[in-house]
């Protein structure tokens, strides 16, 4: 519901999976919202979103985040107070470029750069993440050195089934056939719907006690492991599904593998599953606060919500129906299954 918040607002990266939940939470709350669109990404679903925010209110400008001049402009000329980065992985740090723009114009009030994960400051992953990882903190440290009031959303796990082989999981409709677990299926996790992570971004960029903090996102609600998470799903589609167990050296190999970004996604996933980076440590630090203290009234969506919304999705796909002899896994195209054994 609109607030009326008149904070301009700036957006880069609405177009992706990420940043499309954020550009839609901040138009939902009222404030003026600019939408960087590289004029170069052409693709059909992109034209569509973009022509969808628009529609929404949002003001849709051309150029590229790597272009100081373009972005210096920018940020004067539409007297913008925050700036939210949601650039991929592969683009971390083309960010370099916009901190400097941001240090040079000195009137961004909060900015928040392309994090959206795990506290990259305390997560080890192997390689291949721990490369994305070095570069996420190579931002954090260029913000921090640049005086610029920031931000740091630690979102954790999108709320979805974790394929250790999709980058974009929550795409993606929950096995039909089989469970692939990883390790003992113990080791939690928090998961959060998308459209939380834009909705309780929205509320951060405001607030002065998340200024200069990691904001970490940990639902109780939603706080399940792999077999937990199996459980809810299987009294979902009414049957059983058998389990067949990822080990850690399977999620290893695929790391190792280095095909990119399906080996980053199995690096993660042996981080969150095997080694409980979402877990090891206490919210105490002075620069650490956990979102639900900030805003207790304000619920999170459960993942058993977000469950419902596959089973609609299925029952809209006869072919893979509940209970049709095994669906044959996520129907999704992104899904390769790659080649690992129990
Ligand atoms: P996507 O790859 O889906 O989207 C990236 C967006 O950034 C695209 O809109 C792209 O535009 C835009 N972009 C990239 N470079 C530029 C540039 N130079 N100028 C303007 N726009 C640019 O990203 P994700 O949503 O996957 O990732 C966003 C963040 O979220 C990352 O930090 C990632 O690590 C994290 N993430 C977290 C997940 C979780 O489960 N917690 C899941 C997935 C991501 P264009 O169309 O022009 O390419």
């Amino acid at each position: 519901m609109a607030q009326g918040n008149s904070k301009r607002t700036l957006i880069i990266g609405a177009t992706g999976f990420i940043g499309r939940f954020v550009a839609e939470a901040s138009l939902a709350t009222g404030r003026p919202t600019l939408v960087l669109f590289r004029s170069g990404a052409t693709s059909t679903s992109k034209a569509k979103t973009i022509r969808a925010l628009q529609e929404k209110g949002a003001t849709i400008l051309h150029g590229s985040m790597g272009d100081r001049n373009f972005i210096e402009k920018l940020l004067k000329e539409h007297e913008v107070d925050v700036v939210i980065s949601a650039v991929g992985g592969d683009s971390i740090l083309d960010q370099l470029t916009l901190v400097e723009a941001i240090k040079a114009v000195r009137t961004v009030k909060r900015f928040l750069p392309s994090e959206f994960g795990h506290d990259v400051d305390r997560a080890d992953p192997v390689e291949p993440g721990l490369t994305m990882y070095n570069e996420k903190r190579k931002v954090r440290r260029a913000v921090e050195e640049a005086g610029i009031p920031y931000t740091y959303i630690c979102c954790n796990s999108i709320a979805a089934w974790p394929y250790h082989d999709n980058t974009h999981p929550s795409d993606v409709i929950p096995p039909l056939d089989k469970f692939q677990i990883y390790g003992d299926g113990s080791v939690k996790a928090y998961f959060v719907a998308g459209t939380d992570i834009g909705k309780f971004t929205m509320k951060v960029v405001d607030d002065v006690r998340t200024l200069s903090k990691n904001v970490h996102f940990r639902p109780t609600c939603n706080f399940l492991n792999m077999n937990e998470l199996a459980s809810l799903w299987e009294k979902k589609i009414g049957k059983t599904l058998p389990k067949v167990t990822i080990t850690e050296e399977d999620l290893l190999s695929a790391a190792e593998e280095m095909c990119i970004p399906r080996s980053i996604v199995a690096s993660f996933t042996h981080d969150i599953f095997i080694r409980g980076c979402q877990i090891n440590f206490p919210i105490e630090g002075p620069k650490d606060i956990e979102v639900s203290s900030l805003y207790p009234d304000m619920p999170f969506r459960s993942v058993d919500d977000c469950f419902d919304d596959y089973i609609v999705e299925i029952q809209q796909q006869p072919a893979n129906g509940i209970g049709g002899g095994g669906g044959g896994g996520a129907p999704n195209s992104m899904v390769e299954v790659l080649a690992i054994t129990a």
